[in-house]
């Protein structure tokens, strides 16, 4: 532990201090009327690697806007037959590199009075609707109101649609101009890809250097030196052929399921971030939604409410459910949907149906863009679950 205690007592306990974890930390204690809370924030991982990147379009600004590490206003869709350029105002595609997350939220932290970091796990929690919770980590024992967690089991989540998106990817540091930092490379689909979704994307942050990633859509997670020949060929044969150093590696997997997450509404212990469901399930996107996930719980407990998290409207978590039966069942490759969208709507459409804005004309032109048989069949199926139960 960081600090030394008084107490183990806290009005705010929060598992998994990591991308969730840490923004609601963040948020509660700049907020006036909650900055007085007791917070502890445990989490076995000292979080200092750049374990991860997060990328994620957006309109807006967010309380983290002066760490974005860098931003496109430009992004390229390749595929075997075709590339595309897209210009994508009013949004940008933005990037905050894990480390600087991680030391902005924690300095702040630790500059704050009533905030204690437990470096362990956490090993149990008792809940206790109406009296304190208890939270059993490797050494210590704390109490607190409000339990907030954000790690998660995946022998939790229903048998529903899942799969994981596993990647690897390389920073890479060549010696001769090869990227252009105006743009980023949103998906490449030049690539085997032998009954997955696998697909690339380049990420420039100069010139010379740029993060280059392979992602894959399938059940199992296989060895990390998986990936190595489809980077080194790619790079090869699409942004280099000559000498490059490698300068970072980021490996990760992001569960993506249908799993009805739905909390009690009578638990003190709240799930939130990837716990929660807020990874999209048909595209493993999760910052934007952490950001106004941890936004709205911040509301609630303005005032003195708990707030459950609800990640998709019953609309939007269906149409999840059609694109991962299609996908999964192999109906039509994910290559095969993402090339009809992106040949034949602009990104602008298709950010706005994952974003779940509700634009019925933007759903009904994302769902006539791929080939129909696939998606009615896997209409029918879903339609065909949700009323029998099965
Ligand atoms: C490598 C990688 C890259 C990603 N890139 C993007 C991206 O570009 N855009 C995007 O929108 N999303 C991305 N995601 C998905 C998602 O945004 C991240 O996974 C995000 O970090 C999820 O936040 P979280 O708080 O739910 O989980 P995490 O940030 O993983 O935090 C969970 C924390 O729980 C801790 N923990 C685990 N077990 C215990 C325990 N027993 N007790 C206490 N603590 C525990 C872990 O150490 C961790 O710090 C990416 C995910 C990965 C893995």
């Amino acid at each position: 532990m960081d600090h030394l205690l008084s107490s183990n007592k806290y009005d705010v306990a929060i598992a998994g201090a990591g991308l969730a974890g840490l923004s609601l930390a963040y948020k509660i204690k700049k907020n006036p009327k909650l900055a007085h809370l007791r917070i502890a924030l445990i989490d076995p991982s000292p979080k200092t690697n750049n374990d991860r990147t997060w990328c994620f379009w957006s309109k807006e600004t967010d309380c983290f806007e002066d760490i974005l590490y860098t931003k496109w206003e430009s992004i390229e869709f390749s595929s075997s037959g075709f590339t595309k350029a897209f210009t994508i105002a009013p949004y940008v595609y933005k990037m905050i590199r894990g480390i600087d997350f991680y030391r902005y939220t924690k300095d702040f932290l630790k500059s704050q009075e009533k905030v204690d970091f437990y470096n362990e796990s956490v090993v149990k929690i008792s809940e206790s609707p109406d009296t304190t919770n208890t939270i059993q980590c490797q050494e210590s024992r704390i109490k607190a109101d409000t339990v907030f967690k954000s790690y998660y089991d995946k022998k939790d989540f229903s048998k529903d649609h899942f799969v994981w998106q596993h990647f690897k990817g390389w920073t890479i540091q060549t010696e001769e101009d090869c990227f252009d930092p105006g743009k980023a490379v949103f998906m490449d689909f030049r690539v085997e890809q032998d009954n997955e979704t696998r697909f690339f994307y380049v990420l420039p942050f100069s010139t010379k250097q740029a993060l280059v990633e392979i992602a894959v859509f399938s059940e199992e997670i296989p060895h990390e030196s998986f990936y190595d020949p489809y980077l080194v060929h790619y790079i090869k044969n699409y942004l280099t052929g000559g000498k490059y150093t490698i300068l970072e590696t980021e490996l990760g997997a992001i569960p993506m399921t249908t799993h009805n997450f739905i909390a009690s509404k009578k638990s003190s212990v709240i799930h939130i971030g990837t716990n929660a469901g807020s990874v999209k399930a048909s595209s493993g996107y999760a910052y934007k939604r952490i950001q106004q996930e941890t936004d709205k719980v911040i509301k609630f407990m303005e005032q003195n409410r708990l707030y459950k998290y609800r990640p998709s409207s019953n609309r939007y978590h269906f149409y999840d459910k059609i694109l991962l039966n299609v996908i999964l069942s192999g109906k039509a490759s994910g290559k095969t949907i993402f090339e009809c969208l992106f040949q034949n709507l602009k990104p602008q459409t298709i950010f706005s149906f994952l974003d779940e804005e509700g634009k019925f004309m933007n759903e009904l032109k994302v769902f006539s863009a791929p080939p129909s048989r696939p998606f009615i069949i896997g209409y029918l199926q879903e339609m065909y679950k949700k009323i029998t139960g099965s």
